[in-house]
């Protein structure tokens, strides 16, 4: 039974995309893109 919540991550200006979870989901809120560092909100992830 899978029950954790999952997320996909698509950075609005590099265009990385990332498969996450709920933890990662909120440290990208927190600190970025992975990636180039861009600020990210909410708009960019999709439910998975
Ligand atoms: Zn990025």
């Amino acid at each position: 039974m899978n029950t954790e919540a999952r997320f996909q991550f698509v950075c609005p200006d590099c265009e990385v995309t990332v498969a996450v979870d709920t933890a990662k989901r909120t440290a990208l809120l927190a600190v970025g893109c992975v990636r180039c560092g861009a600020p990210v909100d909410d708009g960019a992830f999709a439910t998975a």
